[in-house]
């Protein structure tokens, strides 16, 4: 059987996984599962680790759930491991978006100022759970969803020298799920093909006749529902400029290719007391799952857990899990070493990308190379993100300075500075190598 240890096991999201591997179970055999959280998230680990056991008791399969706050002690012998924590909980996202927001900048958990501080936050702990994975399970396979998920899982491969790493994020997953039937078509009736990084990624579609239907489908997406996450205000695309590109961006390139209308939209809720940031809202919504989840009767997910922006979270990480284990070579899109497959990026840099999952980890699918609108922002993006990880690595004050520099949504200047010190203020808790 399989030992699989969840870090960060108090998330509201853990209901989700389970529910995943329950679905799985007949070729992902769990024999037990650790939920690993810290002092300061005992409350919800005990609430959400109890209506996990629920689930399981409920399904026809025997498997524990173990709780603890020692993490090595769930970390020995491994096989899966996977990460969902938020360094700070709640309360340090809304200060990554109000600080940013203060002085008219975006705050947003894992683009602009506030990714930054994010990664600056999770990357030293990532690097602390690796260095206990080398001894506790050295062939166990790190699974990661804790945003920001493309630089988080760049650092555990540059700079944590661990290889057994698989960076994953719905929002993929609900572009497929959302958009064949745009075009009156089933999921497995296209051909979906992405590159870029995480959170800032495009995609083609083509049909099982290789017709590209990209174009198709953009035009789709100006009559209704496009499928973009709950967490990402809904400000259309210039229709001209996708079908320019025939690729369809996700959707938090809204905060790129329409920065002064997604900044104004965001101003607007946070000087709304009545409406906050997303993170207050978050906050609400957790609030509620968890009175649920006390319920001794509750023994399935809610239908709530679906209005957090992290909706299908089971289906990327039980499906990575279940395709490593099995060797199904199932396509998924990772964040994971590029390869060749994105030619405009380094060999050695993380991207997010097509691959096939099996049991020797992600093989990236070649995407070919980017027209230079696009090739563009991600050589900008991709390299912004390697300042942020070595800053965050080294605690280097010009180097964090310089990705606030680089980053699009931070303009340049005293106001910049000026934030960057505010945050490193704000997070000194969470901040030991600055
Ligand atoms: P959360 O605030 O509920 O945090 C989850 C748990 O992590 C908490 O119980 C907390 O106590 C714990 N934690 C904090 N620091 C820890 C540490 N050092 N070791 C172990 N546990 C620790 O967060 P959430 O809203 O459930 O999200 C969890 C993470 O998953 C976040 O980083 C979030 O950004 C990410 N996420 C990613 C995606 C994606 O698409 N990639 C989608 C949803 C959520
Ligand atoms: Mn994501």
């Amino acid at each position: 059987g399989i030992k699989l240890v969840t870090i960060g096991g108090g998330s509201s999201y853990t209901p989700e996984l389970m529910e995943g591997f329950i679905k799985r179970y007949e070729e992902l055999p769990i024999r037990e599962i650790w939920l690993v959280d810290i002092e300061a998230g005992q409350d919800k680990l005990d609430i959400v680790g109890q209506m996990a056991q629920r689930m399981w008791d409920a399904s026809p399969y025997d498997v524990k759930v173990h709780m603890t706050l020692d993490r090595r002690e769930a970390l020995q012998d491994a096989d899966f491991v996977t990460t969902q924590f938020r360094v700070g909980l709640l309360d340090a996202r809304i200060k990554d978006e109000r600080i940013p927001l203060s002085y008219g900048m975006v705050g947003q958990e894992t683009n602009g100022a506030g990714g930054i501080l994010k990664a600056f936050r999770t990357i030293p702990v990532i690097l602390d759970i690796v260095e206990d994975m080398k001894q506790l399970c050295p062939d166990a396979w790190l699974v990661n969803f804790t945003n920001p998920s493309g630089m988080v899982t760049d650092a555990v491969i540059r700079y944590g020298k661990w290889d057994k790493v698989i960076g994953l994020c719905n929002v993929p997953v609900n572009a497929m799920m959302a958009e064949p039937e745009l075009i009156g078509k089933k999921p497995e009736e296209l051909i979906y093909s992405f590159a870029g990084l995480n959170h800032f990624h495009w995609h083609r579609v083509h049909d099982v006749h290789g017709q590209d239907v990209t174009r198709d489908i953009i035009d789709k997406m100006y009559d209704g529902d496009s499928g973009i996450p709950a967490n990402i205000h809904d400000m259309p695309f210039f229709q001209e400029q996708l079908q320019q590109m025939n690729l369809i961006p996700c959707g938090y390139h809204r905060y790129y290719y329409r920065a002064e209308e997604m900044l104004a939209h965001m101003l607007e809720e946070y000087r709304d007391p009545s409406v906050g940031t997303r993170a207050e809202q978050v906050k609400q919504t957790e609030a509620e799952l968890f009175e649920l989840y006390k319920d001794p009767n509750l023994d399935h997910k809610p239908e709530q857990l679906s209005k957090r922006g992290g909706a299908h979270y089971s289906d990327a990480a039980c499906e990575t899990i279940a395709s490593i284990y099995a060797n199904k070579n199932t396509h998924i899109v990772v964040s994971t070493k590029n390869n060749g497959a994105v030619p405009d990026l380094a060999p050695d840099d993380v991207v997010e990308v097509s691959a096939y999952i099996g049991a020797t980890g992600a093989k990236p699918i070649a995407f070919g190379a980017l027209a230079p609108a696009e090739k563009g922002w991600l050589q900008v993006m991709k390299n912004m993100e390697l300042c942020v990880e070595e800053a965050a690595v080294t605690g280097d004050y010009g180097l964090a300075l310089q990705a606030f520099i680089i980053n699009p949504l931070i303009p340049s200047g005293e106001t910049a500075k000026r934030v960057l010190d505010e945050l490193l203020i704000a997070h000194k808790a969470y901040l030991p190598q600055f």
